[in-house]
């Protein structure tokens, strides 16, 4: 059984009901919409086709929205792809709503004339292509293509000086986080975060009552990795977003970083997700390379909760064929001896320490006695969420009332998320052993460990270890 939890951006390869289906059981846990691409009806349409699906399958599948946030985009071209000829010009168009072509694009940046100016790089693609600034004329940019390359629309684009001008929060982000909190998606995806306030700022628009999407800030800027723990701090879940990252700063540094942050999100107990690239030949090849291999690899010997996949599975020609390598990628990965867990987690500057404690007491005895599974009855997923901190060797089920919690369980390694019915006169434990059976977790005469948090004065919100005997 995988433990590593597979996050797929899904796009016009996958956003039908069949393609999706087929998605989903190819083993993804978590569905991203990028809110950047597609318009919002479209996303929220999509997002309840996954939740339909996921019923349908008997599983939870988890939500993430990502947000577009200021990042620079070039606009919509031509059937969606032009190309560039190095050595032509190209216009970067002040006109917001114009439809690029092979001569001239719009960006995200209506005054990108004022800030540009003659022998300035502009990266467009994501860094592929490369343009030299000649003179703004009015509104318009007037450049030459130093590499040429195919643009699609709303690709990434990088002219350094111009970022710092970019509003936090744009009119599209209002938008995305609308359609975000209808839906009720379980994760937020928050792009070019810089410090730990672009998140606050965030938290503060979210609904104060009931359940609200985790913030999952995006590492992949500059300023991002100055400011690293205070954001992860701020946050619920991490990305390392690998793309950005290696234009921000030099690619060569994006290894050792994403074990940096992979590490320090392992020490504070949040989940991460490593993005970006990884099995990209895939887009086009039904075999990936022995580098992506190797990088998926390596992404879950460096402790990674979970993979995400982009242009792979949103406009890939072989999307399910792509999960089911990272799936097997990434469980044989697993094989290896890990350290076991992180009992730094708990001598951290960490809330509820008793909870911790716990959880570590619990992974701890379950490894003693090797229990055939850890059983996390829980009310907001937390009691999961720290013993799979701990990564025990034997499954992890996080047992919930709630789809909603199940939800935000889909990206936490090692977690199988199970519902149970909402029962107030169950016997939570014997309702849990129930669910655990019922998924094969365990069979009789097993021994498993339940952690939980017992109603009645307490110390922690999880201050309760269990073995029994099935
Ligand atoms: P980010 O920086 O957030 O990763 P991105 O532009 O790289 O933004 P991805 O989510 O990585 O976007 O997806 C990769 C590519 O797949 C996009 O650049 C776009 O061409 C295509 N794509 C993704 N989602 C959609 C969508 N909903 N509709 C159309 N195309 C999409
Ligand atoms: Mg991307």
């Amino acid at each position: 059984m995988r433990r590593t939890k597979i996050v797929a951006t899904i796009g016009p390869a996958t956003a039908t009901p069949n393609a999706l289906r087929r998605l989903l059981e190819a083993g993804v846990d978590v569905v991203r919409l990028n809110a950047a691409h597609s318009d919002m009806k479209t996303h929220s349409n999509n997002a309840r086709l996954v939740r339909e699906l996921a019923s349908e399958l008997g599983r939870s599948v988890g939500i993430l929205v990502d947000m577009p946030g200021p990042k620079i985009r070039s606009g919509l071209v031509v059937n969606d792809e032009v190309e560039l000829e190095s050595g032509q010009e190209f216009v970067l168009s002040g006109r917001e709503d114009s439809i690029g072509d092979a001569q001239h694009v719009s960006t995200t940046l209506p005054d990108l004339a004022q800030w540009a100016r003659p022998g300035d790089e502009v990266y467009l693609a994501d860094g592929a292509i490369v343009l030299r600034v000649l003179e703004s004329i009015g509104k318009d940019v007037r450049t030459e293509v130093l590499r040429g390359g195919p643009l699609r629309s709303r690709k990434g684009m990088h002219l350094p000086r111009a970022e710092a001008h970019v509003e936090p929060f744009t009119a599209r982000d209002a938008l995305a986080l609308e359609m975000a909190i209808a839906a009720k998606v379980d994760f937020l995806g928050l792009s070019f975060v810089r410090r730990a306030e672009d998140v606050d700022r965030v938290r503060a628009m979210l609904p104060k009552r009931g359940m609200r999407p985790a913030l999952v800030p995006k590492i992949e800027t500059a300023a991002a990795i100055d400011n690293l723990a205070g954001i992860i701090e701020a946050a619920d879940a991490v990305m390392v977003a690998r793309g950005d990252l290696g234009i921000q700063m030099p690619a060569r540094r994006v290894p050792l970083l994403q074990k940096e942050i992979i590490r320090a999100c392992n020490m504070a107990g949040k989940p991460v997700i490593t993005a970006t690239q990884m099995l990209e030949s895939m887009t086009r090849s039904p075999l990936p390379t022995r580098a992506e291999v190797n990088d998926v690899a390596n992404a879950v010997l460096d402790g990674t909760d979970a993979l995400m996949l982009s242009e792979e599975t949103a406009v890939g020609l072989f999307p399910c064929e792509t999960v089911r390598m990272m799936s097997e990628v990434a469980e044989s990965a697993e094989g290896s001896p890990r350290e076991h867990g992180h009992p730094e987690a708990i001598t951290a500057a960490i809330t509820d320490r008793v909870a911790w404690a716990v959880a570590h007491a619990a992974v701890q005895a379950a490894e003693d006695l090797n229990v055939a599974a850890i059983l996390c009855p829980t009310r907001s997923g937390l009691t999961a969420h720290r013993v799979a901190a701990f990564r025990p060797k034997m499954p992890i089920a996080g047992i919930s009332t709630s789809p909603q919690v199940l939800g935000g369980l889909c990206l936490v390694w090692g977690v199988q998320p199970l519902l149970v019915p909402d029962n107030s006169e169950a016997d939570q434990l014997r309702q849990a052993i129930a669910a655990a059976r019922a998924a094969r977790l365990v069979r009789d005469g097993d021994l498993v460990a339940v952690v939980f948090g017992s109603t009645g004065p307490r110390a922690g919100s999880t201050d309760s270890v269990r073995i029994v005997r099935v």
